[in-house]
């Protein structure tokens, strides 16, 4: 998912220290919160359990395991529903670590789930491994393809699966200590990028018993996410014709292509009839074959998103109306499919100031000189300020939200579901692009990784030691999603995998 520049003033704030957390010993001369007192992110900064200290110290500990894991997954760099190298690397090394190993569930090859304990709570993590097609590069700070027009980890998501790993291996060593009691559960989340595996997990009651679930993204910066994604529907809109001779007998035919025009027509006119929010962007996946042959079949793919499900089923029933006027007016007949989609995140705010306190316990990134350098040739390459790396924290308060869609926010309706972002790229540097893929190659890629599983163990250990977090978390889901029933954009039937 892409997540734009947040705000380049406040960037280099951060990275100059105004925000700065608090040195760890202050942390430690923090008083408790009064008995009975629903922890706050000041009460959480005080010292660490001797389990989350462990937790931590444990994925230290294994930090070339997860780089090695990283790089592998970045190294294979396989597309959605594809990444079974990928899905076998890090299901393989959970079993390793004495998990229980779930395989190809949901329907999908590549998906899998990873189960360690016993008992409540049931605390989840996710992690993705899918490339993005034609994104290849090394990890270098200049645009250098490492196999030409081949796929790349270009939304960081070799860093994604490995770090979330990290965390339920930390996790699972304090349950095996007694330090903690439950159950932690490492969901393998495929093709996040394309038909959303997430979706699919979720229909088939994966996430059923589940108390909280914690998931992270690579990020050009640092922050416990307080915003949403947005709600978005896929569908393919196809019309079908009469073809015949162009010149010779064109009144014999009925095009499919002059319905596919009014109707991107119509689509276009109704920007201006919609909401600000509502964004609606297609491609031409079929248009004839030839200029003499009246095309008898046309194609277009779109998406349609906003902020709220409810705003994006309006659009589509618009959209719907649009391809019946469209093939009224051709004599051609239209057929519009849903293909998929995600809602909108349900944001759990005490979720995200548990992830907050955290990320202030652990302190900032530390960079190297070469980093650094590193950061600032990307962006100088890439057109963007030469501000490097961002290393702080961004505050809870003031954040805007970001266009974009993940089907995390599927699982979200169904779980409480903690979401942080962690800095692995240059600051700005385009997302879903070379960059994405050069830095998450390397060191400060590995960095990101070990941060964000650390940031996640840390919190998930909260959610273990303190029931009252946990219950406040789950009051806050409960009370957002009211009685809201989840029901997936994803058609009936099993995820359409690939043929070949
Ligand atoms: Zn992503």
């Amino acid at each position: 998912m892409r997540r734009d520049p947040f705000d380049n003033i406040l960037a280099v704030l951060v990275t100059a220290g105004a925000f700065m957390p608090l040195a760890r010993a202050d942390v430690h001369s923090m008083p408790h919160p009064p008995p009975g007192q629903v922890a706050t992110t000041e009460s959480l900064q005080r010292e660490a359990s001797a389990a989350k200290q462990a937790a931590v110290n444990a994925i230290d500990r294994r930090a070339a395991d997860l780089a090695g894991l990283s790089d592998r997954i970045w190294a294979y760099a396989e597309i959605a529903l594809r990444e079974h190298r990928s899905a076998a690397a890090l299901a393989d090394y959970a079993e390793q670590q004495g998990f229980r190993v779930q395989r190809g569930v949901a329907g999908l090859p590549t998906a899998f789930t990873a189960t360690f304990g016993e008992g409540r709570p049931v605390i989840g993590v996710m992690g993705e491994y899918d490339a993005l097609p034609g994104l290849s590069q090394q990890a270098l700070p200049e645009k250098a393809p490492l196999v030409e027009g081949a796929a790349g980890h270009g939304c960081g998501h070799n860093l994604f699966g490995a770090a979330s790993l990290g965390a339920a291996i930390a996790i699972k060593e304090q349950i095996a200590a007694g330090r903690l009691k439950g159950t932690v559960v490492f969901f393998g989340t495929p093709a996040e990028e394309d038909i959303g595996g997430k979706t699919y997990m979720v229909r088939d009651g994966l996430f059923r018993d589940v108390d909280a679930v914690l998931a992270w993204h690579p990020a050009d910066e640092t922050q416990a996410d307080m915003t949403s994604s947005q709600a978005m529907v896929d569908l393919a809109v196809e019309f079908r014709g009469k073809a015949a001779h162009a010149a010779y007998d064109p009144w014999n035919a009925r095009s499919a292509v002059d319905a596919l025009e009014l109707f991107t027509h119509g689509v276009n006119l109704m920007r201006e009839h919609v909401r600000p929010t509502s964004r609606m962007h297609y491609t031409i996946v079929a248009g004839g074959e030839v200029p003499n042959v009246v095309a008898e079949y046309s194609k277009a793919w779109l998406w349609l998103r906003d902020w709220k499900r409810a705003e994006v089923d309006d659009l589509l029933a618009r959209v719907r109306r649009l391809a019946e006027g469209a093939a009224t007016m051709t004599e051609t007949v239209a057929t519009v499919t849903v293909q998929g989609g995600n809602w909108e995140t349900l944001v759990n705010e005490a979720g995200a100031r548990l992830l907050h306190s955290n990320l202030l316990w652990l302190g900032p990134a530390v960079y190297t000189e070469q980093e650094q350098a590193f950061a600032r040739q990307v962006q100088r390459a890439t057109g963007v300020a030469e501000t490097g790396m961002f290393a702080g924290v961004k505050p809870l308060e003031g954040q805007q939200a970001e266009g974009g869609s993940t089907d995390v926010a599927d699982v979200s309706w169904v779980v409480p579901t903690l979401h942080v972002s962690v800095a692995t790229s240059p600051l700005g540097a385009p997302w879903h692009a070379w960059p994405v893929v050069a830095s998450g190659g390397m060191s400060i890629g590995h960095k990101g990784l070990q941060r964000a599983a650390k940031v996640m163990a840390a919190t998930m250990v909260d959610l273990y030691e303190q029931p009252e977090a946990l219950a406040a978390v789950q009051s806050e889901f409960k009370a957002k999603k009211g009685d809201t029933v989840y029901v997936p954009y994803i058609p009936e039937g099993p995820p359409p995998l690939p043929k070949d």
